[in-house]
């Protein structure tokens, strides 16, 4: 399979959907509305989806889409005057847009894992994005468990110029790195070096989605030196997978010691990492498992690399 289709409407959907994002970002004062799990919620998050799902349902009529958002909230009468800004948000891309119509678009995204599904998350890092940093449209296609097209919009992460990066991969085809603004796809490869001293490591900003204590330790442990660079969002897996850093640490919170992974929070980033040359498990050295349900149930943590200092970076935490 070439995933020729799934890529171009994939690539089509993010651009368009991050050029949203970024237009809240710098016209509106984005605010934040709190969800029932009390994380952050933004017009752009619901515009982002409504774009995304819209293309990705007219282009595979038959294909669910696992989404981080529900529209059931904005569907509520009192909700109206905020339903109708993510329209004219979305109208300013899709012209057809109506408020039915993107609420019928946000809610193409409440489909259940199967053997072949999208997965997307349409802000990942919204903390980073109401903060004027780091944040990605995360958009991942998934057949038999594994995936198989990943494409991550960071409109933040100006490796390739101030527009922002668009990273694609797809399955043994390798991964490309291209500006937001268009231009030629580069071909990314994670830092190949001998010498962990040269190393650096990323981590979320946020310290509670992660244990930033033991992360320390265990990138010391195999011998990285520098300070961690802190980023939010699948923005982290770019850095790696474009060799700025050769180590992302997800280590659970002590305070939420049994929090399950979500699968549109590192679908995307995973096989951008992967077809870099990287290498991507859980805590315990297991393949994060895609095939089971909105969360990554049977994985612990998520350990991010290079490849060659994986091992080590393995062996230091079964020492923990
Ligand atoms: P990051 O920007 O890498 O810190 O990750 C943002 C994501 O962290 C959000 O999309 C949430 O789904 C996820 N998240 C929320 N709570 C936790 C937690 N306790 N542990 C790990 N991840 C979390
Ligand atoms: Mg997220």
């Amino acid at each position: 399979m070439s995933y020729q289709l799934e890529t171009q409407v994939a690539i089509k959907a993010v651009t368009l959907a991050a050029k949203l994002c970024q237009q809240v970002r710098q016209t509106i004062q984005a605010e934040a509305i709190e969800k029932r799990d009390r994380s952050p919620v933004t017009i752009a998050d619901f515009g982002s989806q409504a774009i995304i799902c819209k293309l990705i349902a007219d282009a595979f009529p038959n294909d669910p889409i696992v989404a981080e958002e529900d529209a059931a909230a904005l569907s509520q009468p009192d909700m109206a005057p905020y339903l109708s800004q993510v329209t004219e948000q979305v109208r300013s891309i899709l012209t057809e847009a109506t408020p039915d119509a993107v609420i019928d678009w946000i809610n193409q995204g409440n489909g259940q894992v199967g053997s072949r599904y999208w997965t997307l998350d349409p802000i990942d890092g919204t903390k980073g994005f109401l903060r004027g940093d780091q944040y990605a449209v995360a958009l991942a296609l998934i057949e038999d468990g594994e995936v198989k097209v990943g494409v991550l919009g960071c409109p933040a992460l100006t490796l390739v110029g101030d527009a922002g990066s668009l990273l694609v991969a797809v399955r043994h085809q390798g991964a490309t790195i291209t500006s937001l603004a268009g231009g030629d796809p580069q071909p990314i490869q994670v830092v190949r070096s001998a010498n962990a001293a040269n190393f650096r490591f990323v981590e979320s900003v946020e310290s509670g989605h992660g244990d930033q204590t033991q992360q320390n330790a265990v990138a010391q442990a195999v011998g990285i030196t520098a300070a961690p660079l802190r980023m939010d969002s699948q923005a982290k897996y770019a850095v790696v997978a474009c060799g700025e850093a050769a180590l992302y640490l997800r280590l659970p919170s002590p305070k939420t010691p049994d929090y399950r992974e979500k699968i549109w929070d590192h679908a995307a980033g995973v096989i951008v990492v992967e077809e870099a040359g990287g290498k991507v498990t859980d805590m315990h050295g297991k393949p994060l498992n895609f095939a089971l349900d909105y969360k990554l149930t049977e994985n612990q943590g998520v350990v991010v690399s290079n490849g060659s200092c994986h091992e080590a970076v393995l062996a230091a935490l079964k020492g923990a």
